[in-house]
């Protein structure tokens, strides 16, 4: 008895020490593998992102043709490391090496299967749907045809409910033939997840958020919640307003807002339709920041240099020299580049950091160059890190903190780099109103929108909507977070999400509704903690220091720790909360209750 219960111990300990050396084993090979993805990412890289950079810089044949090459090999490289990183599931290794793991295995959105033939028609299809949206045109008849533009342009302009409703649906016809390759590519796509250990594609999407991927969508829902109630009031009025400008037959003044009115395609800013909603005491009240660049006579670059000094004013380091250099700020007048403003990590060994926008003298791309800024001084502050941490702590810091910049664009501001004069500051700040209904028209209207978006998504990769819902179901959805609806019964092989860039291309939305919420609660903060104790719309943190502490040491960490510990060093909470939008808009909801007293406002729900 007592042998053998001596045989059993050492069997113990003798399988115990094989399985600690086996798990040191395996550990160093992860350590290598690590090492290896670093070295690549560090050594190629840069000559990926200067070949992109010349494609979208040149649009040519050739420099298309050796981005589509670096593409796919980079591709196929980056699925056999995610491939590999599972391999590791079950080694024991440290937080950061876990990390790391878990980045390269959802490091794709649409992961092409372990199949060749699937991995090809998978990259056939998604490359098919993004020309279908590029390309995308409806003709009524022969000399009467549309792309985007030129939709868009009636859209966003025009008061006339019949050629607005034309418009829309125009548009609106480039989702039909979507449908089918689109549900293809969800098929495929689910597969890919599984093969890399997740059970569908939303479990991919959702697991990237440091914690489980219904959890993260219970916490996020939650936020919703609190943000409803301001929703609600701004939905009530507009739709009073819309409804006094066009009557009952076409604003039914107790239903959902038919989408084709709101000034944008999908309604999801309604800055354009600002001045049917609200009509300031008098005119002077605003100041016009578009008209103000123009009698300064700014330069494009000027606008930049501008935005660069409120970074420098509260403790970044300047941009590198190559900055000035190489970024992209205006159209050239000799070749075709693609336009949309992006911010780019070159070369992070040498700081190599460019923005690529033709920039246009207005009061829009003044923000949206604090926004592009924003990324960069981002990069900046996270490009010492291991590659595999050069990120945003989520992807919704990456877009927030631009954003959380223009909070501070305000008529204080103005005045101190001189755009405006005191009286005028003053004056400005009598209408708050105005200057927090123009902000809520796009900073509150996206809200529900943002997260509705993903949420149909899910849906549809969940295999939880059927094919012959694929389009109720999204104005179902859109019904009940937005209270927004179509301007007419959709035929039954509408594809309406189609006709959504984010869609086709694939984008994830989700980050977009994150620095919605995170902006508010950074900026409410940062003032709070500054000692500011006025209302929150007329803080402004340029020049404050240690505000800029807080961001660069947050910058700082990258992805390298759970977001929620990024989130904490600037809010001192590692909760997301809608309370924050909710406090710096109390002014104008206050006011949207009065204006709504006797109004019947919300819509029914499906
Ligand atoms: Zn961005």
């Amino acid at each position: 008895m007592k042998k053998l219960f001596i045989f059993i111990i050492t069997f113990a300990i003798v399988t115990s020490c094989s399985k600690s050396s086996e798990q040191t084993k395996q550990n160093e090979e992860l350590i290598n593998f690590l090492e290896k993805v670093e070295q690549d990412n560090e050594l190629l890289n840069p000559v990926i992102y200067s070949a992109s950079w010349i494609s979208s810089n040149f649009i040519t044949h050739d420099s298309q043709m050796v981005l589509s090459d670096y593409s796919k090999r980079s591709t196929l490289d980056a699925l056999q490391k995610s491939k590999d990183a599972s391999a590791f599931n079950n080694v024991i290794t440290s937080d950061s090496n876990r990390r790391k793991l878990e980045i390269l295995k959802t490091a794709f959105v649409m992961p092409p299967p372990f199949d060749d033939a699937l991995a090809s028609e998978l990259s056939k299809i998604e490359t098919k749907l993004s020309a279908m949206y590029g390309s995308g045109k409806y003709c009524y008849s022969e000399n009467d045809c549309n792309d985007l533009e030129g939709f868009e342009s009636i859209i966003d302009k025009s008061r006339d409910p019949d050629q607005l409703k034309r418009a829309w649906s125009g548009w609106h016809e480039i989702g039909k033939p979507m449908k089918d390759p689109y549900i293809r590519m969800v098929e495929i796509g689910n597969k890919g997840a599984q093969d890399l250990g997740f059970s569908d594609l939303s479990d991919l999407w959702f697991s990237k958020y440091d914690m489980p991927s219904e959890e993260f969508l219970n916490s996020i829902d939650g936020v919703w919640e609190d943000v409803k109630p301001l929703y609600e009031a701004l939905h009530c009025h507009v739709r009073d307003s819309l409804n006094n400008e066009y009557g009952d037959d076409i604003v039914d003044i107790a239903g959902p807002i038919p989408v084709h009115l709101l000034g944008n395609m999908w309604g999801q800013s309604w800055s354009n339709i600002y001045d049917l909603v609200y009509k300031p005491d008098s005119k002077e009240s605003s100041y016009d920041v578009t008209n103000i660049i123009l009698e300064k006579d700014l330069s494009e670059i000027e606008m930049v240099e501008i935005a660069e000094d409120f970074f420098l004013s509260i403790g970044f380091d300047s941009l590198p020299k190559t900055f000035w250099e190489r970024s992209l700020f205006t159209k050239p007048l000799d070749r075709s580049v693609v336009c949309h403003a992006s911010a780019w990590n070159l070369d992070p060994a040498n700081n190599d950091l460019r923005i690529k926008m033709c920039i246009e003298r207005n009061e829009e791309d003044f923000s949206t160059i604090h926004h592009e800024l924003g990324h960069i001084f981002y990069y900046q502050a996270y490009n010492h890190l291991p590659s595999l941490f050069r990120s945003g702590a989520n992807d919704g810091f990456h877009e927030a903190f631009g954003d959380l910049l223009t909070l501070s664009i305000t008529p204080d501001y103005l005045k101190q780099i001189g755009f405006i004069n005191q009286e005028q500051a003053e004056k400005a700040k009598d209408d708050a109103i105005g200057l927090l209904m123009k902000q809520a028209l796009e900073g509150v209207v996206v809200v529900p929108w943002a997260l509705m978006l993903d949420k149909w998504r899910a849906g549809v990769f969940k295999g939880e909507t059927s094919y012959e819902n694929l389009n109720n179901s999204w104005w179902e959805m859109r019904n009940n977070y937005q209270g927004i609806s179509a301007p007419d019964i959709r035929a039954e092989d509408s594809f309406d999400p189609g006709a959504k860039y984010h869609i086709p291309a694939n984008t994830p939305y989700t980050r977009y509704y994150l620095a919605r919420i995170m902006q508010y609660q950074f900026h409410e903060a940062l003032c709070k903690s500054s000692g500011f104790d006025g209302p929150l719309h007329e803080c402004s943190i340029y020049g404050n220091v240690d505000a800029g502490k807080k961001i660069i040491s947050t910058m700082a960490l990258g992805r390298s720790v759970p977001w929620q510990s990024a989130f904490k060093e600037i809010t001192g909470s590692q909760e997301l909360s809608g309370q924050s939008i909710i406090n710096y808009y109390k002014p104008l909801k206050d006011w949207l209750d009065i204006q709504n007293e006797n109004r019947s406002c919300g819509w029914s729900e499906t």
